[in-house]
C-alpha cells in the first residue's frame, strides 16, 4: 500500500514547505510537491499541522530487567510514542543486570521483546572491570557505551576511574562508537561535604552546593585530554553548566570528536525558583542559576551543545521523599518522555527560536549519536516513515493523564505547554496507546 502524508508544513532538510510525503512499506519512498503526490495512494491530510520527524531520544533509563516497577518498556515506548519520541535508546544502569556485556544485552532483548511502542536501541555500560566486554557488546548492536565518573549511587554499573578511562580510550577508538559520559568528578563533591554536614537538606541551594559547577569542569577537562590523546568519540551527557561551554568550543574547534548535550529541565527550570522540598526536581547534575539556563540556552544555539535528550529517569513515587521533602534522601532524576518536545518548543517559542531547530536538537542530532540516522531524524527519501503531526500554536496544561509512563510523577506537573503532539507514525503507522506493539530494535 502506498501512503501520501500531506501537510502545509513538512519539515524537510531544507526547511518547513507545503509537500506530500510519500510512504511505502514503512520508508519514504519520496517527498514531493502536494500536487505530485500519485493519484492512486491513500491520502491522509494533516492540514496546517506540522509534519515533522519522530524524535530520537537517547537518554532513557527504562529500567527493564530488574526494575520494571520502575519503568518498562512497554510503559516507556507507550509515553515516547505520546510525546511524538519514535526511537529511544536505553542506558546500561538501573535495569539489572546492568548491560555491561553482550550477555546481558541478550537478556535485555528478551525483556523487550514484544512490548514496545516505539523503536529503540541500546547503549553498552563500561565500568573499570569490563574492558575485555566493549568490543562484544559493540559486535552485539550497543550503539556506543555509558559510563559514570562518580558514583551511580545504585547498585548494579560502577563508576570509571581515571585509569580505567584511560585503559578504555584506545578500544573504544577502535569500535568507532561514542562513549557517553556521566560528567562530575567526585573530587569537588567531597570538598564540598563537610561544611554541609548540618545544613537544611529540605533546601535547594543545600543540594546545589553539594554538587559544585567544578565536579563537571573538572570531569569535561579530563574527558578533552584523553579525548585529544586518543581520539576517541566523547559525548557529554546532561551538560549542566554553562561555564564548560568555552572550554568545549575550543575542544571542538581543535577538531576533537566532542559532543555535548542538555536536557529539558535544564533549559526550563531554575535554582532560584525551586521551591524548599522540590524533590521532584532533584537531578545530578543539578539544575542551576537562570542565569546558567540562558547560558545553555546560548550553548545550543551557538552549536557548542549538539542535542537535547530528555535523561528520563523515573522512580516509584516513595523513592521521591515528597512528605520528608529532603534533597539528600530523594532519589535523583525527572521523568519527562511523554512531554519533553513540548517542554523544549515552549522555551524556544518564548525565545523566538525556530522549528528546525527542535527537529536538529531532538531528532537530527541524536540520531546521528547513536549512528541511527540512515534510517531515523529526517524527512527524506529512504528514511523510516517516522513521523510526527505537531501543533506548535495549540498548549495544554500537563496533568497525569498526559504522562502515560509507569508512574505519573512530574515537575511538570500544572504546567501550561506550547506545542501539541496530535499523531504518532511509525514507519507509517499510527501508533495509539491501546494499539500493537510493533516497535523493534534498531
Ligand atoms: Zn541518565
Amino acid at each position: 500500500m502506498v501512503q501520501v502524508f500531506v501537510s502545509g508544513r513538512v519539515m524537510t532538510p531544507a526547511g518547513l514547505k507545503p509537500a506530500a510525503v510519500i510512504v511505502e512499506d514503512g520508508r519514504i519512498a519520496g517527498v514531493v510537491e502536494p500536487k505530485e503526490a500519485p493519484p492512486d495512494a491513500v491520502v491522509r491530510d494533516f492540514d496546517d499541522l506540522v509534519l515533522m520527524p519522530g524524535f530520537v531520544d537517547t537518554h532513557v533509563h527504562i529500567n527493564e530487567p530488574g526494575r520494571t516497577e520502575w519503568e518498562g518498556f512497554a510503559t516507556a515506548t507507550r509515553a515516547a510514542a505520546a510525546g511524538g519520541i519514535t526511537t529511544l535508546v536505553d542506558m546500561p544502569l538501573n535495569c539489572l543486570p546492568e548491560t555491561t556485556t553482550a550477555a546481558a544485552l541478550a537478556i535485555k532483548r528478551e525483556a523487550a521483546a514484544g512490548k514496545c511502542m516505539v523503536d529503540w536501541a541500546a547503549w553498552g555500560g563500561l565500568t573499570d572491570d569490563n574492558h575485555e566486554h566493549l568490543e562484544g557488546l559493540a559486535a552485539a548492536g550497543a550503539k556506543g557505551f555509558k559510563s559514570f565518573l562518580v558514583d551511580p549511587g545504585i547498585d548494579g554499573l560502577t563508576m570509571l576511574s581515571e585509569e580505567g578511562l584511560r585503559k578504555a580510550a584506545p578500544i573504544l577508538a577502535r569500535t568507532g562508537l561514542p562513549l557517553l559520559v556521566h560528567a562530575e568528578l567526585p573530587g569537588p563533591i567531597a570538598t564540598a561535604a563537610p561544611a554541609l554536614k548540618d545544613a537544611d537538606w529540605c533546601e535547594y541551594a543545600t543540594y546545589l552546593r553539594s554538587r559544585p559547577e567544578e565536579a563537571e569542569l573538572e570531569a569535561i577537562r579530563l574527558l578533552i585530554a584523553v579525548c585529544r590523546e586518543h581520539r576517541c568519540r566523547v559525548h557529554v551527557v546532561h551538560l549542566a553548566t554553562m561555564r564548560a561551554l568555552e572550554e568545549l568550543e575550543a575542544a571542538r574547534a581543535e577538531g576533537l570528536p566532542i559532543t555535548v548535550e542538555t536536557c529539558p529541565h535544564y533549559l526550563y527550570f531554575a535554582a532560584e525558583d525551586i521551591a524548599r522540598s522540590a524533590t521532584l526536581k532533584k537531578c545530578a547534575p543539578p539544575i542551576r542559576s537562570r542565569a546558567n539556563r540562558e547560558g545553555l540556552w546560548e550553548g545550543l544555539q551557538r552549536g557548542t551543545i549538539d542535542l537535547i535528550a530528555t535523561d528520563h529517569s523515573p522512580c516509584p513515587p516513595a523513592m521521591k521523599e515528597a512528605a520528608a521533602g529532603d534533597f539528600a534522601k530523594a532519589w535523583g532524576g525527572v521523568a519527562s518522555l511523554s512531554i519533553a518536545a513540548s517542554v523544549v518548543w515552549t522555551e524556544m517559542r518564548m525565545r523566538g527560536l525556530p522549528l528546525d531547530k527542535l527537529t536538529e536538537w531532538m531528532s537530527s542530532a541524536p540520531a546521528r549519536l547513536a549512528g541511527l540516522n540512515k534510517r531515523k531524524g529526517a524527512i527524506a527519501a529512504g528514511m523510516d516513515a517516522d513521523l510526527v503531526a505537531f501543533d506548535p500554536e495549540a498548549s495544554f496544561e500537563v496533568t497525569k493523564e498526559r504522562l502515560v509512563y509507569r508512574h505519573p510523577v512530574s515537575p511538570y506537573l500544572g504546567e501550561r505547554l506550547h506545542g501539541v503532539v496530535e499523531h504518532t507514525f511509525l514507519r507509517g503507522i499510527e501508533v495509539t496507546r491501546d494499539g500493537t506493539p510493533a516497535g523493534v530494535e534498531v
